[in-house]
C-alpha cells in the first residue's frame, strides 16, 4: 500500500517538531518543507522548498501540515494552501476560529479539498475531552488547568518590553485548587483565580528592573489581574534553566447524575515539549483528513468532525477489535 505523502510549511518549532512526528509513523512519508525563508537544509534531509514553490507539489503531497503561527501566517497561509492541498493546522487565536473557518471552508471546497483547523491540545484534544465530558454529564461544570508550562505569547509580550533582552512566562496550575476539583468539590473557574504567571526575565545592562516588573505586572489583557512574579536572571542561567519549550494541563468535568451522586472526568497532559506533541497530533489528524479526501470530503473540519477511526492506520476491522 502507498504512504501517505506528506508536507510541513514553516519550519519554526512546531514545523521542527512536525519533521520528527511524520518520520515516526511508518504509513507516511515526508515529502519536502516549505519555508518562506531559503533554507541550508532540513534536519530529516528531504527538500527544504521556497513557500512559493508549492503549488507545483500539488500532484505530489497528500495532505500539508500548517505549521506557521496563528496570529499572521495561518490567516494568510491558510486559505491559499487549501486551496491546492488537503491540510492540517493548529490555529489557536480562539476568537478567530469562526471566521478562520469560513475562510478555510470555501477555500477548501472550492478546491475539493478537507481543510482540518484548530487541532492541537488546545484548541484540539481538550476541545474534545470538553465535549465529551459536557455529552456524558449534562449537569456540572467544567473546568481546563493549563501548565505548568511556557506560553509563548506571553513571552513574546514581555519581549516587547524596552530593557527586556530575553524572558519566558510560566502559566502555573493553583494545585490546591486542582485538587479540589479532582475531589469533586466546587472550585472557582476564572482563568486568572485558578492560575498564576512566573516570568523570567533577562534584561539589558543598565535597566530599570523596577519599571520592567511593574510594565509586565500591569500589562493589560496578559498579566493584569494574575498573581505574577517576576525574576530576573543571568543570560547564562536563563540558558541552563529555561530553554525547553515544556506545557500541559488539565481538563475536568465534574457532575451528578442524581443528587449526592457525583463523577469527575480527567484528562490530562504532562509535555515535555509542546510543539514536538502538537505536531504529534497534527500528523495523526492528517492521516484522517486524508482518508475523508480519498472518501469524496471537501471543505473544512474541526476536530468534532472527524470520525476518532481515521486517526489511525487499521482498518475500521481490525480497530474493533480494541472494543473487545
Ligand atoms: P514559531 O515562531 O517557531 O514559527 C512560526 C513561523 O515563523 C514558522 O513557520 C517559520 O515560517 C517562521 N520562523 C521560525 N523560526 C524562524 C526564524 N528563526 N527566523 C525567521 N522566521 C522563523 O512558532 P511555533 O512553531 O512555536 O508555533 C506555531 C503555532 O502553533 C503558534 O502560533 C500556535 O498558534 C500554534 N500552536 C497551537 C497549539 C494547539 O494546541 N492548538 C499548541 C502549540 C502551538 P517560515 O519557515 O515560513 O519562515
Amino acid at each position: 500500500q502507498q504512504k501517505i505523502r506528506i508536507g510541513i510549511t514553516g519550519y519554526g518549532n512546531l514545523g521542527k517538531g512536525a519533521e520528527i512526528a511524520v518520520n515516526q509513523n511508518p504509513d507516511m512519508e515526508l515529502v519536502a518543507v516549505f519555508s518562506r525563508r531559503k533554507l541550508s537544509g532540513t534536519k530529516s534531509g528531504v527538500p527544504a522548498i521556497l513557500l512559493d514553490e508549492a503549488e507545483k507539489y500539488r500532484d505530489q503531497i497528500d495532505a500539508m501540515l500548517l505549521c506557521g503561527g496563528s496570529a499572521t501566517d495561518l490567516v494568510e497561509q491558510g486559505p491559499r494552501l487549501a486551496s491546492v492541498f488537503n491540510t492540517v493546522d493548529s490555529f489557536d487565536t480562539h476568537a478567530k476560529i469562526p471566521d478562520y473557518f469560513s475562510a478555510m471552508d470555501a477555500a477548501a471546497k472550492s478546491a475539493g479539498k478537507v481543510a482540518t483547523i484548530s487541532i492541537g491540545w488546545d484548541p484540539g484534544l481538550f476541545s474534545l475531552n470538553r465535549l465529551l465530558g459536557g455529552a456524558v454529564l449534562p449537569h456540572g461544570k467544567d473546568y481546563t488547568f493549563w501548565g505548568k508550562g511556557v506560553s509563548q505569547g506571553h513571552s513574546d509580550a514581555i519581549r516587547r518590553i524596552p530593557g527586556v533582552k530575553d524572558a519566558k512566562q510560566y502559566t502555573v496550575p493553583k494545585q490546591e485548587m486542582l485538587e479540589a476539583v479532582r475531589a469533586g468539590q466546587e472550585a472557582p473557574s476564572a482563568a486568572n483565580e485558578t492560575h498564576s504567571r512566573e516570568c523570567y526575565v533577562v534584561a539589558e545592562q543598565g535597566a530599570d528592573l523596577a519599571l520592567i516588573e511593574s510594565a509586565i505586572q500591569t500589562m493589560p489583557h496578559y498579566f493584569a489581574g494574575y498573581e505574577t512574579t517576576v525574576t530576573f536572571v543571568s543570560e547564562a542561567e536563563f540558558q541552563a534553566q529555561h530553554a525547553g519549550i515544556p506545557h500541559g494541563g488539565v481538563v475536568f468535568r465534574t457532575g451528578q447524575t442524581s443528587p449526592g451522586v457525583g463523577h469527575v472526568v480527567e484528562f490530562s497532559l504532562a509535555l515535555a515539549s509542546n510543539p514536538e506533541f502538537t505536531a504529534s497530533v497534527l500528523t495523526a489528524y492528517a492521516r484522517a483528513a486524508y482518508r475523508l479526501s480519498r472518501q469524496g470530503a471537501a471543505g473544512a473540519y474541526t476536530i468534532f468532525d472527524i470520525p476518532p477511526g481515521h486517526l489511525l492506520p487499521q482498518s475500521p476491522e481490525e480497530l474493533r477489535k480494541l472494543l473487545l
